[in-house]
């Protein structure tokens, strides 16, 4: 069976799943997306990802011509249409298709797709081994200019650092600011382990508000390690106890060496491997019912 597509308030098979190549989306980046996990018949987190949509969506003055309950609803819908237990959901919205200018006003209909597709999981031992960073010549964006807390489907920024990453041998970058402390990965937000303190750069420096993010913090605080945001640096990262990322597809990924230094001991660490068993817990018995 083919996989169907919500799009526009229809479900169609996936060949027929196609957009107009006037769409703003498309020609200018201009729309907001989620990404959105399942677990065994459970929306992880569905609540925070439709809030966090509605709030990229009011930034950018788009408005979603759904209610958040009917975009609830129509994720759960693609889910039991395709059948999927474990799933990967991409929750697009833009601008609609316009003219070949920019001018937003021209875009009367916003366009609305949601694919739900099987998960593809990362490779187990990069769970088991840890991660190695670079951080790259790409900063993230300015908050003044186009502020990483919009989920927005203009994600040029991150794929120049991923590119940058690449071509140096290295999976995954950390991308610095325009003073030159530390924001995020390309797709995934970075904490590190120090003492008993669990240290994440807050929102203002550039990053987006990740909802993995907020799990850790809120698992880390209820086992008494202090979550806090703080402004961090290259010096922080390298003499960090442990250090991982979280991200909705990734879940938690420990890393073991930035910029060539050892971090900690250079294997997951205890504070690590522990948030990663409890995270795994509650993506078995929390979420949205479908
Ligand atoms: N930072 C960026 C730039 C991202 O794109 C993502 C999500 N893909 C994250 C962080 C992690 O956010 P979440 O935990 O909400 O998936």
């Amino acid at each position: 069976m083919s996989l169907k597509i919500y799009l526009n308030g229809k479900f169609v098979a996936r060949e027929q799943a196609k957009l107009s190549v006037f769409d703003h989306g498309l020609l200018y980046g201009d729309g907001v997306f989620e990404g959105i996990r399942s677990y065994n018949g459970l929306v992880f987190k569905l609540e925070e990802h439709i809030d966090r949509l509605f709030e990229s969506a009011q930034t950018i003055m788009l408005t979603i011509p759904l209610t958040k309950a009917q975009l609830i609803e129509a994720v759960c819908r693609c889910l039991r249409i395709n059948r999927l237990h474990n799933a990967y959901i991409r929750l697009v919205v833009t601008r609609g298709v316009g003219d070949l200018g920019l001018d937003p006003r021209k875009c009367p209909l916003p366009t609305v797709f949601i694919i739900a597709d099987k998960i593809t999981l990362y490779p187990k031992r990069l769970y088991e081994r840890g991660l190695a960073l670079i951080t790259v010549p790409t900063q993230r964006n300015l908050p003044e200019a186009l502020n990483p807390q919009i989920k927005s489907l203009n994600y040029l920024n991150n794929i120049l650092a991923k590119i940058e990453a690449v071509n140096a041998g290295f999976e995954e970058a950390i991308m610095l600011n325009a003073h030159g402390y530390v924001t995020e990965c390309t797709g995934e937000n970075l904490f590190i382990v120090k003492g008993r303190r669990l240290l994440t750069p807050p929102t203002y420096v550039g990053v987006l508000k990740g909802i993995t993010r907020q799990t850790v913090m809120d698992l880390a605080g209820r086992d008494g390690i202090e979550a806090r945001e703080e402004v961090l640096t290259r010096h922080d990262l390298f003499n960090a106890d442990e250090c991982f990322l979280t991200g909705t597809a990734a879940e938690i990924v420990p890393v073991v060496t930035i910029d060539g230094r050892t971090i900690g001991a250079g294997r997951p660490g205890r504070v690590t491997l522990r948030l990663m068993r409890q995270f795994q817990a509650l993506t078995k018995t929390a979420g949205v019912r479908y």
